[in-house]
């Protein structure tokens, strides 16, 4: 067996610079932070950091007063915000710049008068950040039926913003939907799908034509990791994800020379690496990195309210005790 590792697979900028932030603010805050939703969408990176003092809840209603709160990579509302504001949550966020700007497209339209539509997941918890940027008014396309459904009140003035984690070739296929009936359609000024998305997705289509089966590794909950799968297929290559080497079924490598391994943008190397191992016991499998990835080299700095503490400008005030 022929086992090739997809470059780039993994962690994206944005989860390394969500995972410091959490790590960072614990060192600086003493524990327990608090983090408003999976920081990530990874079982294994949630809990080293649950293990380190952080304290992972679904709203901030569920913090004491006082405490410190690290918002997700995934972006909040500006209801979310303004709650941990009221109950003076000394809050970081760690909503990944590429979904900020996505919030910024999402201000800028609506000042400038233009109906919006999301395209993107029902319940995925960008979605519902990117709609909570505006008190109502953003219409959720999820796919081509929806675009063909949607009613909107001044055709001339309709924009639409998107998810960052979505297929490539799915969002191509809304848009062209939505151009047909809105022919003065606004786009975004850059594409909203972010570069570790395009990238991911860019090498598993190719990969997925030259091997006899991919393995995605990701969480059931990951978005970029489930598109990763579809891709695959489409292409017309057998595809599977597992959260981690536990999942691996050995059926799917029978008659199997040569395999594809990807992963989503949470996933750390470690997951990679078990799953690596575990072909090379069970199949002998050789492995080598693909020679044709995509480089990246992006970095995020980290936000001015950590900044500001780290450089000893403001001084940690915390006042609750774990309850
Ligand atoms: S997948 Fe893209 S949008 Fe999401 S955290 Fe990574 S870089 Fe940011």
């Amino acid at each position: 067996m022929r086992v090739i590792l997809a470059q780039p697979r993994g962690f994206c900028a944005g989860v390394e610079r969500a995972i410091d932030i959490v790590d960072r603010s614990i060192r600086l805050f003493r524990s327990p932070v608090y983090v408003r939703h999976e920081i990530v969408h990874n079982r294994y990176v949630v809990d080293e950091l649950r293990a380190k003092g952080a304290i992972f809840v679904d709203d901030v209603d569920e913090i004491p007063a006082g405490a410190p709160v690290v918002f997700s990579a995934h972006g909040v509302s500006k209801g979310v915000k303004a709650e941990a504001k009221s109950r003076s949550l000394r809050a970081v966020d760690a909503t990944c710049p590429l979904v900020t700007k996505v919030h910024r497209q999402v201000l800028r339209l609506h000042r400038l008068g233009y109906e919006i539509l999301l395209i993107g997941h029902a319940g995925h918890p960008e979605v519902e950040g990117t709609v909570g940027q505006l008190s109502g008014g953003i219409q959720l396309i999820q796919n081509s039926e929806d675009a063909e459904r949607v009613e909107v009140s001044n055709l001339s003035k309709v924009a639409y913003v998107t998810q960052t984690t979505l297929s490539l070739d799915d969002t191509a296929e809304i848009i062209r939907v939505l151009r047909r009936r809105f022919p003065s359609l606004q786009s975004p000024l850059t594409d909203d799908i972010c570069y570790a998305t395009q990238n991911r997705q860019l090498t598993v289509k190719r990969l997925a034509d030259i091997v006899d089966v991919v393995i995605v590794i990701g969480a059931a909950n990951s978005s970029n990791s489930n598109r990763l799968v579809e891709v695959a297929q489409a292409v017309g290559a057998p595809a599977h994800r597992v959260s981690s080497a536990g999942e691996l079924s050995p059926d799917w490598f029978t008659n199997v020379h040569v395999v594809g391994i990807t992963a989503g943008a949470s996933v750390p190397e470690v997951l990679v690496t078990e799953v690596v191992d575990h072909l090379r016991d069970k199949f002998g499998a050789d492995v080598e990195e693909d020679a044709e990835g995509i480089p990246e080299e992006v970095y995020f700095p980290l936000p001015q309210e950590l900044r500001a503490v780290e450089a000893g400008r403001t001084q940690p005030q915390v006042t609750h005790k774990r309850s």
